[in-house]
């Protein structure tokens, strides 16, 4: 652990309001572009999942299908904060998980 520290790094995000969709460009690869509901379903922060047992408390069925990101802020070089339309602004979302994370569109 603590070892790897070759994650990819996006260079470039895009916000598609109208489309509600993050695109992010790794530096290899076309644009990936990630829902912004499905961002929203799969927020970690300690209001969505239990920090103990790592099950998620959110329940994704309350989460409105017209969700939309209203805002990104980057933390450090290492990951994005999003605020979405909802007005959740917790999320904390780093590159290895956004390199990792089953986008399916
Ligand atoms: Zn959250």
């Amino acid at each position: 652990m603590g070892e790897t520290m070759m994650n990819d790094t996006p260079t470039n995000i895009k916000l598609k309001r109208a489309e509600r969709v993050l695109e992010i460009t790794w530096s290899n690869t076309s644009p990936r572009r990630y829902d912004a509901r499905l961002l929203r379903c799969e927020c970690r922060c300690a209001g969505c999942v239990d920090e103990r047992t790592g099950i998620r408390t959110l329940d994704v069925n309350a989460v409105p299908a017209d969700i939309g990101v209203e805002r990104i802020e980057l933390v450090g070089n290492y990951a994005i904060k999003l605020r979405f339309s909802d007005g959740h602004d917790t999320g904390i979302y780093p590159w290895d998980r956004l390199d990792q994370m089953n986008s399916a569109l």
